[in-house]
């Protein structure tokens, strides 16, 4: 008898067609489910390995008929049959019938004891009755209108509905942020501008631009908006006032952001000299010089073809999936930059989450496939073309580079679509990278100890790509002539992310030259770092010990090489993110090995397992979808809830110890209980290691995280188990300002600045050194030298920043004395807002 496999993204969904499809012929046919995905939060979606076992369990000679619901439940279908080998894959139908209908009919046509085919005829025509009920069918076929209505009603509207009747407000505003509204602070803006019923339009009166939509990330970066900029904001609906208000204080407060550190690139010494043979010109990006072999980047193809759809709503479901699956994707390499580039500049991906919620946009590509039946992919195509060229028209050559975003998830969602995977770059050797498009997101991946240039055909200094390639070190010449797409992977480059200029073959003199001149960049650098190895000492002799946080093993290369003192946070995370399950004890030891060896007896600090919140692992499933996944089971919570995987990393952990200055660290402590808890599984695992006589270090200290205004306020008795505590004032900002630090719409608020947080390090702080305990802070905020003052005034013993930070944190703590430092922190504390506060401390101008 045929089988029947039925695949939804919805379990429910399946269990319930496979119910109702059973009952019509009593339990006889062979009904298998491959439905829902195993991720608590997300359990809508496919899996093709499911999907494989569902077939597998009713396969036989008769044949299998697979119902598929829409958009990626066909790709994991269609993958699923690769798995199969080519006999039974000759078995197996994919059939376009409806899932429901389908299925019923199918089931009947089984139990008959139809052969396949007439039963694939049977479900394919499975609607007809209904239709012809309905009276959607006439002898000319489906999707007929009646009555001169189309089939598929269509209510798309590019612009907002405004009701006359309730009042309409408004406001002019400067914007005197540095950059103007570019990818982040127009991030804010629609963030919050959609928090709000009203909506919202905007106008560039400067650029005597048309009114946009508020609550669209493209509008609003489209509109030119730079510093200096008035804006006409108009809101109508009735928190029209409520909205402009925090509009105001957004624009008031430049967007969170320092107007006095100028990002700027770096500086080009004028090269007068023309270009030699085999020279290549291009734009100074990321400084550095960098020789080695070549080996092209090439972002695999992507080929659209455009058809006429009939079936608008699969189309529609289809890029929905899409959507769905890039925004994960996006998520996860946010996590990602996060942990490996900073809070900062990973928030540029923030921006790439709100292109694809875009409502404009989306309306539009709902337009392409509704109203002309485009298929989703060329809809998709379109109008992001579309998106892309609006920010190329602009003036002004900082916002035009936001155009590399746009393309980037443009991309991402046509890739997904056409069920391509990503393109990866293995490199076996240290290389320099040509490239004629290095996406942000191709950027943010790259290893800096393998990739040692980037030469791109497009790009400028201030795109995204360079940013990111400055933070990692990595030199950069972009906007090369495209004849280097030409040369064969292999040939020796040498390349000068200072000037700007890169040398194909190059001479032996131009290559002594270079080299000649990567050896003083290496010395100069060698004096800086030599500076950056003195102790950070104050003008009255205070020590404070400056270590680095840290995500995987290069980075401590890097950490070291620029004087950090230690590690003072490692995140375990990176060891967990992108995989299909948790890394096993000796995977984890050997890296935990290998980082203590770079750190020659520098202290090092394990943060255990720190996922949940904005680090989802959809492998390690928690079992339960939460709707406030900051505020649910993370960091410490989910460890103790799964001891065996704690434990698994204490021992680890543990077993590195031996030998070497390793701590371990708590995330996420709200009680005494979970110190104790934690504690607990911590001596188990201690005398588990001593009975098997396996070394480690019996004086290991043990530390924890101050993250959240419950540990803050019972600091006192938590100091009493531990033996140091380290500050997180990332987590700490959010939780005590009530402001998801990853939702654009309130980060703001989540502000370490905020005299609040302040506070909250000072009670810290002194409940530790009541108790004898030392106390660091490795939140992003230890990293901006004009608050050093501030957490040294409050008494901080270590600060924790990332690699780059280190030098000129040392150097500003040498120029302060502990003295001044109190007093600005107390003034600090007295302040009523985190403006005030940066005002007390920023250079003015
Ligand atoms: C923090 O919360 O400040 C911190 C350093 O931890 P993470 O950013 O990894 O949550
Ligand atoms: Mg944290």
């Amino acid at each position: 008898m045929v089988g029947i496999v039925i695949v939804s993204h919805s379990k429910q969904l399946a269990l319930g067609v496979r119910e109702l499809a059973a009952q019509m012929v009593q339990g006889q046919v062979p009904l298998a489910v491959a439905a829902g995905i195993d991720d608590p939060v997300n359990p809508l979606g496919t899996d093709a390995i499911q999907v494989y076992e569902a077939i597998a369990s009713v396969l036989c000679d008769d044949g299998v008929l697979v119902l598929m619901d829409l958009g990626s439940a066909l790709m994991s279908a269609e993958m699923a049959l690769e798995f199969l080998s080519p006999e039974q894959r000759e078995k197996v139908y994919l059939c376009a019938a409806p899932l429901v209908e389908g299925a019923v009919v199918a089931a009947v046509a089984a139990a008959a004891g139809k052969d396949i085919h007439q039963v694939i005829a049977e479900a394919q025509g499975a609607l007809v009755s209904k239709a012809t009920q309905l009276g959607f069918i006439s002898r000319a076929g489906f999707n007929q209108s009646i009555d001169g209505k189309p089939a598929i009603p269509l209510s798309v509207s590019s612009q907002p509905i405004l009701n006359e009747e309730i009042p309409t407000r408004e406001i002019r505003l400067t914007v005197n942020n540095r950059l103007g509204l570019h990818a982040r602070p127009a991030a804010q803006f629609v963030g919050t501008a959609s928090r709000f019923k009203s909506q919202i339009r905007v106008q560039n009166l400067t650029r005597n631009t048309e009114a946009v939509r508020g609550d669209s990330i493209n509008q609003v970066a489209t509109l030119g908006v730079r510093q200096g900029h008035e804006l006409l904001i108009t809101a109508t609906g009735v928190d029209a006032q409520e909205v402009l208000t925090a509009l105001q204080a957004l624009i008031i407060n430049n967007f969170g952001e320092d107007n006095t550190i100028v990002e700027l690139p770096p500086a080009v010494p004028q090269e007068v000299t023309p270009p030699q043979q085999g020279e290549i010109i291009g734009i100074a990006a990321s400084p550095g010089i960098a020789i080695a072999p070549i080996v092209h980047y090439q972002s695999a193809a992507i080929a659209i073809t455009e058809y006429h759809i009939e079936n608008v709503e699969i189309e529609w479901q289809r890029l929905q999936s899409a959507m769905q699956i890039a925004k994960q994707e996006i998520q996860t390499l946010l996590s990602h930059a996060s942990i490996q580039i900073g809070d900062a500049d990973a928030a540029i991906f923030d921006a790439h989450l709100l292109f694809l919620a875009d409502p404009v946009l989306l309306e539009a590509v709902h337009q392409g496939i509704f109203k002309q039946r485009l298929n989703a992919e060329a809809a998709w195509q379109a109008v992001v073309d579309e998106v892309a060229n609006s920010y190329r028209r602009l003036e002004d050559a900082y916002l035009q580079e936001r155009v590399d975003d746009v393309v980037d998830v443009g991309r991402r969602v046509l890739r997904i679509l056409l069920g391509n995977s990503p393109s990866d770059l293995e490199l076996t050797e240290p290389s320099i990278i040509i490239a004629s498009d290095l996406t942000p997101s191709d950027t943010a991946k790259l290893d800096p100890t393998k990739v040692l240039g980037i030469c791109m055909t497009s790009g400028s200094a201030t795109s995204h790509t360079a940013i990111i390639a400055r933070t990692l070190g990595i030199p950069a010449v972009l906007g090369v002539d495209t004849q280097v797409l030409n040369l064969e992977s292999g040939t020796l480059l040498a390349l000068d992310g200072e000037t700007g200029r890169a040398w194909i073959a190059p001479k032996a003199a131009t290559l002594a030259r270079l080299e000649t001149k990567q050896r003083v960049w290496r010395t100069a650098q060698e004096e800086a770092r030599k500076k950056a190895h003195q102790p950070a000492i104050t003008r009255d002799g205070r020590q404070i010990q400056v270590l680095a946080n840290i995500g995987s093993l290069a980075d401590v290369q890097i950490a070291v090489a620029n004087g950090a003192e230690g590690v003072g946070l490692l995140r375990t995370e990176f060891l967990y993110l992108d995989r299909t399950s948790a890394p096993g004890e000796e995977e984890q030891l050997a890296v935990y090995q290998a980082i203590a060896q770079v750190l020659e007896n520098r202290p090092l600090i394990i943060r255990t397992l720190d996922v949940g919140g904005d680090k989802p692992l959809p492998y390690l499933n928690t079992g339960v979808a939460e709707a406030n996944p900051f505020l649910g089971v993370r960091g410490i919570r989910f460890c103790l809830a799964n001891p065996q995987l704690l434990k698994t990393q204490l021992r680890a952990i543990l077993r590195a110890s031996a030998g070497n200055m390793i701590k371990v660290m708590w995330p996420m402590i709200v009680t005494l209980t979970e110190v104790r808890a934690a504690k607990a599984i911590l001596t188990e695992v201690q005398r588990e290691l001593r009975e098997a006589g396996i070394p480690f270090d019996e004086k290991m200290e043990v530390g924890m995280m101050i993250e959240t205004p419950a540990a803050v306020a019972i600091a006192d008795q938590l100091a009493r188990e531990v033996d140091f505590f380290s500050i997180g004032t990332n987590d700490l900002s959010q939780y005590v300002m009530a402001g998801d630090r990853t939702n654009p719409r309130v980060a703001t608020l989540a502000d370490a600045m905020h005299p609040a947080v302040l506070r909250m390090i000072q009670q810290t702080v002194q409940a530790a050194h009541g108790e004898s305990i030392w106390v660091g802070l490795c939140g992003e905020v230890a990293a901006d030298v004009f608050v050093a003052p501030i957490l040294l005034g409050l008494g901080l013993d270590e600060l924790s920043v990332n690699p780059q930070a280190i030098a000129p944190l040392k150097q500003a703590i040498s120029h302060l004395t502990i003295t001044e430092a109190q007093a600005i922190a107390s003034v600090a504390l007295q302040q009523d807002s985190a403006t005030s506060v940066r005002e007390l401390v920023y250079p003015i101008g």
